[in-house]
């Protein structure tokens, strides 16, 4: 062992150290979040999805220029590691190599030059397109940019100190390749720089090798003190990300809890480890803040400064509470009000455009309802629009202030029984509020009835027995109505039997077909367009075989397609119509925009930005379209407005599919 071998034992040990120490830290700054979340289940689904979002960039790919840059960094990021392996190993043990392996090392030394010049070409573009061309959804504050360049520069520096090394290696070697190595990159450029045989070749590989090593120690203890943290954090966070394929199913609270002060989260401390570990891995590339609909019509909410803020709020708070310090400025704060004002909490339309973008799978919304959890339930602070919307529900089982006695009367003169006159069924059709209630919408109510009855489905309806599914107190944090609703539903639905449910509205579909198992409500939900399509496909429905020309364009709701990936059924039925020429927006399946309305959001003003709905429109008009297909009634009424703001309702129309379906049927 040579001075050498002792100087780098000394800067490992010293390194690896305060690497773990950090590490230890971090764990610590996760505990800090109460709330319990196990995410230990179904290992190897967890472990197959580690594979496709973090190693095949599935996720990142979406975005084809951006995805391959990523991947090639990624890939190369992991190739390095044998170089910095062997490098590392060669501190203890000088003359070591991987050459013993042979036939891999020459795949090894092949992919490292090769990947390494990528690397260095990635690296350059996107230097370029952070600092010369400004990619609006990259830029970033002050600390942010630095963190961007320090980093992208140290693994430039990675690469280059390895290029140099083996360089320096080739001409100690007079440029001879040793057994198994391929390394035509270096060996076409160690020429230009160095001579062969000359003492400075030596006197250089040791600089480029202390080089390579202290720049990856560098590296590696700065991660957890900035944001690319996400490349030690990313991975674990895909792994305990939600497995369902239906994200934001969201998680009930205990209400009859005693002993909790806060419902839902003022603070870090409510959060779970799983919620601070989100905060931790965003890289800050800006990809859900660019899909955000709020966002993008110049409204505050912004997913990813929610997700840095939780960040930030845990680097100030946790190190005082695992420390057991005290400061009462600090203290003083929270991070609801103080880090993330109520106004950007309320913004949001539980879209979940931003969960879909993720390329780290974080789950902002979890996080957003858990804040509006704490304003609604601990604090009593939200929005006055909401108050009658709150009370409505409680009195009259539906958030507009209608009469539940005339819920079923769209029904009227159609000859369809409730479930209380006679339950044989097979099917339940469940109205939902606004196919109750809203004029416009109960005519998609009965054209849906009527095809039903076209095909002779043995269906029925519950009548004033159907009550508000309480998706809408749910999304808006009204936790405790919302379990109200969804019980009192259960009971009904359960009493009666119900094991097959059929609805036009997609939030009744998300609510019943997937919440409301966590209240003993376990029933197969079908939507009406999967329904019609199959009623189609089963020839009991049959269409029309002229019809006139119409140009359609198809408006994906976000509860039918981002939440259940429902994006075909509807589509088909339009293809399937005769004369209907179906257009797509340059936005749409799971990259659709929102109309606005969800997330309680149909029930609130427009204080700051643009509105969400004319956005759309806008987008709608463009392509040229007659028709607005939409398949939901908050998007009917969403796209309705914002065909009356452009004073189009003359040219174009607003209608369900289950209408233009009626419309074209024999
Ligand atoms: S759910 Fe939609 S509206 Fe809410 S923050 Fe995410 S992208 Fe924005
Ligand atoms: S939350 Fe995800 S999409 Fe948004 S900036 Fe962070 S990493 Fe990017």
């Amino acid at each position: 062992m040579d001075l050498k071998n002792i100087i780098f034992i000394f800067v490992f040990i010293l390194s690896v150290g305060f690497f773990v120490y950090s590490l230890n830290k971090f764990y610590e700054y996760m505990t800090v979040g109460l709330k319990k979340d196990d995410r230990f289940d179904r290992v190897s689904n967890r472990l197959y999805r580690v594979w496709k979002i973090a190693f095949a960039q599935t996720k990142l790919l979406r975005d084809p220029k951006a995805g391959i840059l990523h991947l090639v960094i990624f890939w190369g990021f992991i190739l390095f590691l044998f170089a910095v392996a062997e490098a590392i190993i060669q501190g203890f043990y000088s003359p070591f190599s991987l050459q013993f392996a042979g036939p891999i090392f020459s795949a090894i030394t092949l992919i490292q030059d090769v990947f390494g010049l990528l690397v260095i070409i990635a690296v350059l573009y996107a230097l370029y397109r952070r600092f010369v061309i400004h990619v609006p959804r990259l830029e970033v504050g002050k600390s942010g940019k630095f963190d961007a360049a320090f980093i992208l520069i140290l693994i430039m520096m990675v690469c280059v100190s390895m290029f140099g090394q083996n360089m320096a290696s080739l001409a100690n070697r007079g440029f001879e390749i040793e057994a198994w190595e391929v390394r035509p990159i270096s060996l076409a450029f160690a020429p230009i720089f160095f001579k062969s045989g000359s003492g400075i070749s030596a006197v250089f590989y040791e600089i480029f090798w202390w080089m390579h090593i202290v720049v990856v120690f560098v590296f590696m203890n700065f991660l957890p003190y900035s944001k690319h943290f996400h490349v030690i954090t990313s991975i674990p966070n895909t792994f305990f990300a939600r497995l369902d394929p239906l994200r934001n199913i969201i998680q009930p609270l205990n209400l009859e809890d005693e002993s909790v002060e806060v419902f839902g989260a003022v603070d870090i401390e409510q959060f779970s480890w799983k919620q601070i570990l989100d905060g931790y891995s965003c890289t800050e590339c800006g990809r859900c803040t660019a899909a955000c609909p709020a966002n993008i019509v110049g409204k505050t909410l912004s997913p990813r400064k929610i997700i840095v803020d939780i960040r930030k709020r845990t680097v100030d708070k946790a190190p005082l509470i695992v420390d057991r310090k005290d400061d009462p400025v600090l203290f003083d704060k929270t991070l609801v009000h103080n880090y993330i004002s109520d106004k950007e909490l309320w913004q949001c339309t539980t879209c979940m455009a931003c969960v879909q973008e993720c390329p780290v799978m974080i789950e902002h919304l979890d996080s957003i309802i858990d804040m509006r959890r704490n304003l609604v339930l601990t604090e009593s602070e939200f929005p006055a629009s909401l108050n009658p919307v709150f009370k409505s529900i409680e009195n009259n089982f539906t958030p507009w202030a209608f009469n539940q006695n005339d819920r079923a009367q769209w029904a009227e003169g159609m000859n369809i029984k409730t479930m209380a006159q006679d339950a044989e069924a097979d099917i339940l059709f469940w109205v939902g509020c606004a196919g109750s209630f809203d004029n416009r919408y109960k005519k998609v109510t009965q054209a849906f009835a009527t095809l039903m009855q076209k095909a002779n489905v043995n269906f029925r309806i519950l009548g004033t027995e159907e009550k508000c599914n309480g998706d809408t107190a749910r999304r808006l944090g009204n936790e405790y109505l919302a379990q109200m609703m969804m019980k009192e539903n259960v009971e009904v639905l359960n009493g009666y039997g119900v094991k097959k449910i059929v609805t036009a509205c997609p939030h009744c579909f998300h609510s019943l077909g997937n919440e409301y198992k966590q209240f003993g409500g376990n029933y197969e939900v079908v939507h009406h367009s999967q329904f019609i399509e199959q009623l189609l496909s089963d020839g009991k429905i049959q269409l029309k075989d002229e019809a006139n020309s119409s140009k359609v364009t198809y408006h994906d709701s976000c509860y039918l397609g981002r939440y259940n990936g429902v994006y075909d059924a509807p589509r088909n039925l339009l293809n399937n119509a005769k004369g209907v020429e179906l257009i797509e927006m340059e936005r749409n399946k799971s990259r659709g925009f929102c109309c606005g309305a969800g997330g309680g959001r149909m029930f609130l003003e427009d204080e700051e930005g643009g509105r969400i709905n004319e956005e759309r429109t806008r987008e709608a008009l463009s392509t040229n379209a007659d028709t607005i297909a939409s398949a939901c009634p908050f998007c009917m009424t969403m796209m309705t407005d914002g065909v009356k703001y452009f004073n189009k309702q003359e040219e174009v129309a607003v209608k369900d599919i289950a209408e233009i379906i009626l419309e074209n049927s024999k």
